[in-house]
């Protein structure tokens, strides 16, 4: 203890990434690869885009060694945070930062879907832009494929630009069998008992859109991946095994859900 000094710098700044992952309202973020953050390859363009950028990066991968006033201390601290976003939009759509974003996604640390026919479905998080500063982070739902704002007000102050406007679809592409079916059923306003006429019309009108998307999906020999779950089924968050021997979709319009194979859509093509 003799040094009393260096050993409580070298405390302080040890295992940053550690201390900022389980930092309250950092739900979100997954722990970058010490491997991945000082490839400087990964890192190339965020030099101008983060201030104090070395300081920061020394930071983040607990090289830290400058004896700073508080001041800069905590505008290195500042620029370390959101280099670590930055990072963290590249991360995540590779193979570790997926696998590492899937099982975050598996415990529902992203929060579950509020629409009440998604029984709770697990979300992800997604950015409107992919440049900072835009806008704040969103969260997708891949069961009703809409987006939500966050509850809590510290994540709802994150930056998009920290998850990226991308990294939901690569899962589903890198994980095709987790995307889930996607629901028909859908809320039908009544009053005492009888459909309200505007909303009724409406509904008829997308069930007519959606038979027309189902044929024309299936002349390009698309397999559709709605399903008639008018009754709750509770398999919320059930897509494990099932999905990935390929089980069957449940054999409602014969002749058409029927033969072609269970393979995902693919997009951009
Ligand atoms: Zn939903």
């Amino acid at each position: 203890m003799e040094d009393f000094n260096s050993e409580t710098d070298s405390d302080y700044t040890s295992y940053w990434r550690d201390w900022f992952v389980s930092s309250r309202g950092n739900e979100y973020f997954c722990e970058i690869d010490e491997d991945y953050l000082t490839d400087r390859f990964n890192l190339t363009g965020l030099n101008t885009e983060v201030s104090y950028y070395q300081y920061a990066l020394d930071l983040v991968t607990d090289v830290f060694d400058l004896d700073a006033d508080d001041d800069l201390r905590e505008q290195i601290e500042k620029s370390a945070r959101h280099l670590y976003g930055l990072v963290h939009a590249r991360y995540i759509v590779t193979t570790r930062g997926l696998a590492k974003m899937l099982e975050k996604y598996k415990k529902s640390d992203f929060g579950k879907c509020p629409r009440v026919m998604c029984d709770g479905h697990a979300l992800l998080p997604v950015g409107q832009a992919d440049l900072p500063n835009m806008s704040t982070v969103k969260l997708y739902c891949p069961k009703c494929e809409d987006i939500y704002n966050p509850k809590s007000s510290r994540h709802a102050s994150i930056d998009g630009a920290y998850f990226g406007t991308s990294f939901h679809s690569i899962l589903f592409q890198v994980y095709p069998a987790l995307n889930p079916e996607k629901s028909s059923r859908r809320y039908e306003p009544r009053i005492y008992g009888f459909k309200v006429h505007a909303a009724a019309a409406l509904a008829r009108y997308q069930d007519m859109e959606r038979e027309d998307l189902k044929s024309r999906l299936a002349e390009v020999d698309i397999q559709h991946r709605f399903i008639e779950d008018s009754e709750s089924d509770g398999d919320a968050f059930e897509y494990d095994e099932d999905y990935a021997e390929g089980r069957t979709e449940p054999a409602k319009n014969q002749g058409q859900a029927g033969d072609a194979a269970s393979a995902p859509m693919e997009i951009g093509n």
